[in-house]
């Protein structure tokens, strides 16, 4: 099946492919069904500052647990639904079901800051501030600050003034705002100029490459003095090694996420990881 040959699995939800075939709209009803049936769950990746060796937070990311297909990546089911309604109706249930996982957190006295990806398309929902507040209402307990959106795809903000004004609205609430995937989008900088946000994430692919290429190590260090010069926080994503920890310190970026710290992990071992979490030596002296 689909499921047990890597690479038919990359794309079984790729209508292109002749194998496997299933039309946007079957996807579509099959994501539905499955947010009706709970087969969607939050997996979390912490982030850490490298210097003073604390867990600053961690990021929800999205898996769906197909009944025939296993353990489904992003990758897999997004881009099907990109710019679909239904996409709204995933990411309010993201919103909530991760605002309820930090209610739970919270009985273990656990309050780390989790950051939530939503797309343009969610931006531009006329009622996404509303349905927001409702959410933040639904789990009073949780403080709004400790929420964070990491805002995708920046090249699609079509209404800029609509996500001025929802950005802001949210801001006004207490959420703050992350730009994932900088410098990815041909648009950043203009975005980095008009966007309230607190933070950018230096997008994975530049620092994955920096130890061996000039270029991507010219762009992380490009991104983290763009962060310092607008007063924003910086986190570099796909921090694989200790090499690439040390790097990135040395440049002035003390965040950090990546499989060298830590894999996305189910819900329920993040509050052990948060305890049992040491950062490499080589990072602290
Ligand atoms: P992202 O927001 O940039 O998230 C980081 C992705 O990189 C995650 O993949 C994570 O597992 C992976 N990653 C983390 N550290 C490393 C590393 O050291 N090396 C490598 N090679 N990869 C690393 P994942 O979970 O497959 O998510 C992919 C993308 O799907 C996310 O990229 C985000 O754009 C999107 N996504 C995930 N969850 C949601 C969601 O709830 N809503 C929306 N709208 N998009 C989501
Ligand atoms: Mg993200
Ligand atoms: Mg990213
Ligand atoms: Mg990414």
């Amino acid at each position: 099946s689909a499921k047990q040959t890597g690479k038919n699995r990359y794309h079984f939800f790729d209508i292109n492919q002749s194998k496997d075939i299933q039309s946007t709209h079957e996807v579509i009803e099959s994501i539905r069904r499955g947010i009706e049936q709970d087969e969607f769950v939050l997996y979390y990746q912490p982030k850490v500052n490298m210097q003073t060796g604390t867990v600053i937070g961690c990021e929800a990311l999205i898996r769906w647990q197909h009944p025939d297909r296993g353990l489904l990546l992003p990758g897999e089911f997004l881009p099907v639904i990109n710019k679909h309604p239904i996409s709204l109706v995933l990411g309010d249930w993201v919103i909530n079901n991760a605002l309820s996982q930090m209610t739970d957190w919270q009985t273990v006295d656990l309050d780390l800051p989790v950051s939530v990806n939503i797309d343009a398309y969610q931006l531009q929902d006329q009622n996404f501030v509303t349905k927001l507040s409702e959410a933040l209402a639904l789990h009073p307990t949780v403080p709004p600050h400790l929420l964070e959106l990491e805002i995708l795809e920046t090249n699609g903000l079509a209404d800029m003034m609509q996500v001025l004004a929802t950005m802001q609205a949210c801001i006004d609430i207490g959420v703050s705002f992350a730009l994932d995937d900088f410098g990815t989008g041909f648009s950043s900088l203009t975005y980095l100029k008009r966007l309230p946000a607190s933070m950018l994430k230096i997008d994975q692919s530049f620092v994955r490459d920096m130890l061996v290429d000039l270029d991507d190590r010219a762009i992380v260090m490009g991104v983290i003095s763009l962060a310092s010069a607008f007063h924003l926080e910086v986190i570099a994503e796909g921090v694989e090694s200790i090499e690439h920890g040390s790097q990135l310190m040395s440049m002035g970026c003390m965040l950090a996420q990546g499989y060298g710290i830590a894999r996305p992990m189910p819900a329920e071992d993040i509050p052990l990881w948060n305890i049992q979490w040491v950062p490499d030596a080589a990072w602290l002296n």
